[in-house]
């Protein structure tokens, strides 16, 4: 019989996580040849997130800089399967630094139309990718995906 290791918590909630983000990081890598990973995937972005929510010190920034590397390629790879529409872009408004989403690079079109209520300030609205659902809500740290 192996002798099974004993984790301390603080390992077994590492483990947690990195199996968490790999979770994400198979379905980033089936979403490429497969739409039907979605569902698959919102799975792992919701464990992801109440992982967090539950740990949030655990995580470390490398962590949450992976989870939203993987995040951004899901939604484009998912994206990439859909009929690709005509879009109009629009203008940079004041305080905007990107003229695109900061996760995954959709350029700011006309589907840009929700600001996000919990990570918008009277002095800068962000706006909800419909691609990712980014906001400003990951970098302030609110959410993880
Ligand atoms: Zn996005
Ligand atoms: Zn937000």
């Amino acid at each position: 019989m192996p002798t099974l290791m004993k984790l301390s918590p603080a390992e077994a909630l590492d483990l947690q996580i990195d199996t968490a983000i790999e979770r994400l990081r198979v379905a980033v890598v089936k979403a490429r040849s497969s739409p039907g990973v979605a569902d698959e995937a919102a799975q792992a972005v919701a464990g992801l997130n109440a992982l967090y929510a539950q740990h949030k010190t655990a995580f470390t920034a490398e962590h949450i800089r992976f989870a939203n590397v993987l995040r951004g390629y899901l939604a484009e790879r998912l994206e990439a399967h859909r009929p690709k529409g005509a879009h109009t872009k629009k203008a940079k408004r004041k305080g905007d630094k990107l003229d695109h989403c900061w996760r995954c690079r959709t350029p700011v079109d006309e589907r840009f139309e929700a600001e996000c209520p919990t990570c918008s300030e009277k002095a800068y609205k962000w706006r909800v990718c419909p691609v990712c659902a980014g906001c400003g809500c990951q970098r302030a740290g609110t959410v993880l995906v």
